[in-house]
């Protein structure tokens, strides 16, 4: 088969991926990484709304290029012989919540958890410098769901977690060591038991009101979906469809 340019062939590469994605998804829960996030699009994915806007062509590229620097990650580590799992599916069929952690890495501390973010150049030396907010909240919660949930089961002596910005224009690196606790633990927790309180009373979660929050909300497929239940505060899920 000829393509007329470059572009082309990634466009229809792309969509191909997308619709294939779309095809195998098995929607019916909750994920690790959107723990912390708007809990009403975190609802309305896992109801696997019909209705959702064709997703920017720029954000499935990004999303395909984060997925390569995944890659290289992993293979690099495996050729260092420091890593014990890579790209490993931990799932808890009783809340209904499943994640994909990208490593555990044997350190001569111990064991961790690793998860590697690749961010903008902009972004990264935004969250880089800022004061309070260098590790984003629902990356931290995502972290350490995985962080419990191995500890709990596989990896009992784990004994602390590592997240890994990479700045993917500029090649620089920003690594934070975490040491979770019973309080953030809870955290994680209650909210997955507030999400499975939403989703047995068929009812959905609150919009976001936080103007820190909103930022979600430019990036969200279920915008328009989302304000039309707005005008109506009791509208339940099944009526939205
Ligand atoms: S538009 Fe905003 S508040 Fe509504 S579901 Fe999306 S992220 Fe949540």
């Amino acid at each position: 088969m000829y393509y007329s340019s470059l572009r082309q062939i990634i466009s229809e590469y792309l969509s191909k991926k997308t619709q294939d994605r779309e095809d195998k998804s098995d929607n019916d829960w909750w994920y690790a990484s959107s723990l912390g996030l708007c809990k009403r699009k975190h609802y309305l994915r896992r109801a696997n709304m019909a209705f959702k806007d064709a997703k920017d062509e720029r954000i499935n590229l990004t999303g395909e290029l984060g997925n390569a620097i995944h890659d290289w990650f992993g293979n690099m580590l495996s050729s260092m012989g420091s890593v014990l799992e890579t790209e490993f599916t931990l799932v808890d069929e009783v809340n209904r919540i499943r994640g994909r952690l990208d490593l555990v890495v044997e350190f001569t501390t111990g064991k961790e958890v690793i998860d590697v973010k690749t961010e903008r150049p902009e972004s990264f030396f935004k969250r880089a410098k800022s004061s309070d907010n260098k590790i984003k909240n629902h990356q931290k919660m995502q972290l350490g769901w995985y962080y419990f949930m191995l500890k709990a089961g596989k990896y009992p002596d784990l004994v602390a977690a590592r997240i890994l910005y990479i700045d993917r224009g500029g090649g620089c690196l920003d690594e934070f060591k975490i040491d979770f606790d019973d309080e953030f633990k809870k955290k994680i927790f209650d909210e997955i038991d507030e999400l499975n309180m939403y989703w047995k009373s068929q009812t959905l979660p609150p919009a976001l009101t936080l103007k820190e929050d909103k930022w979600q909300c430019r990036y969200c497929e279920y915008s328009k979906y989302c304000k039309k239940v707005e005008s109506n505060n009791n509208l339940k899920v099944k009526k939205i469809k």
